[in-house]
């Protein structure tokens, strides 16, 4: 009975195949029309409503005369946006009309988050951020890079560094996703801090969630119920180290992160972030450290902003290297680091 049955199946494979690359071929061109126009219709809509997208009008205006003629390049108030080379062989961007569109709508987008990053968290980067859109980065079109560049040395004694701007490289095909902007661009943002993975993952996936309406990652119920913990009983977020990893508890991390500075801007209000990060600006820590912050450094700064300690929130919640810190253990900490730097540099 089987050999019956496939029998009959192979001839039809026999001559459906040819039948479908022919049509495969029509669809495509069809296709590639078709994916242009809604391309240019989604960025119509974008620009007109950029409310669809949970991010408002930016208040500063973009200005056309700031693209260049060949529209390679283009930069407003807080971002520079380039073409790459490879970019250029698409039929989507090789006509300067189609790349400038494309740039008064990403630039809007882009400064219509910097609105919100600086309304939510209080950022305000003096140095620009700069965007480089590739068809391929790096021979893949599924990775975008963040890169901080900044020029470091020793003034009255002390190692600091000072950031000369952002700089970001997206494959196209990561650019298009609104939700991986969003999160994306927000590592621009919160990169110069030094801040613990599981605090500036938190932090991308809220604005990627909540502003962007790109979230892949929902909040859980309840902190303490959705909890995961290592064998040696230490949450899994707390010795996240970072985006690289493929691990089956990444998306838990990604959700539990999100979830976590989700809570405490909940329960402190809606400034709770900015003065964390005012607080942590006016201490030059992000100029200091050269390497990301122990997450105990972070809460001596939430419990200040809290009005409370919350070590035993955290402890509860099985961060078992959190202790609390008083503000000498966190220049004695930063002491020790300059001296390290010092050494090394002898
Ligand atoms: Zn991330």
């Amino acid at each position: 009975m089987k050999l019956k049955n496939r029998r009959p199946l192979i001839s039809i494979f026999g001559c459906v195949i040819p039948m479908l690359l022919v049509a495969a071929f029509v669809f495509n061109g069809c296709t590639a029309l078709e994916e242009a126009r809604q391309r240019r219709e989604k960025r119509l809509l974008e620009e007109r409503n950029a409310s669809s997208l949970m991010l408002k009008t930016p208040k500063s205006e973009i200005d056309p005369d700031n693209i260049t003629e060949d529209a390679l390049f283009g930069e407003s108030d807080h971002y520079t946006i380039k073409f790459a080379e490879d970019l250029l062989q698409l039929p989507a961007f090789d006509e300067v009309a189609e790349r400038k569109e494309f740039i008064l709508s990403a630039l809007g987008y882009m400064e219509s988050l910097y609105d919100a990053m600086h309304e939510h968290f209080g950022f305000h980067p003096e140095h620009k951020i700069h965007v480089t859109l590739h068809d391929a980065y790096r021979g893949s079109r599924l990775g975008a890079f963040t890169t901080t560049q900044y020029r470091s040395g020793i003034q009255n004694g002390r190692y600091v560094k000072f950031i000369g701007g952002i700089q970001m490289d997206f494959p196209m095909q990561m650019y298009e996703k609104h939700g991986v902007r969003a999160h994306e661009l927000t590592h621009a943002f919160t990169n110069i801090y030094y801040i613990p993975v599981w605090f500036s993952e938190g932090i991308a996936v809220l604005i990627q969630s909540e502003y962007a309406q790109g979230g892949l990652h929902s909040k859980f119920d309840s902190l303490k119920a959705d909890v995961q913990i290592d064998i040696n009983g230490e949450n899994e977020l707390e010795n996240w180290v970072g985006h690289t990893e493929n691990s089956p508890l990444t998306q838990w991390r990604y959700r539990y992160a999100y979830t976590l500075v989700a809570e405490l801007w909940e329960r402190y209000g809606n400034d709770f972030y900015i003065k964390v990060f005012e607080l942590m600006e006016a201490d030059g820590l992000h100029q200091q450290l050269e390497s990301l912050m122990p997450t105990s450094i972070l809460v001596y700064y939430f419990s200040q902003v809290a009005g409370e300690d919350l070590v035993p929130f955290f402890r509860k919640l099985h961060f078992i290297k959190v202790r609390r810190l008083t503000k000498s253990d966190i220049v004695k900490y930063i002491e020790t680091l300059n001296a390290q730097i010092q050494r090394r540099r002898e």
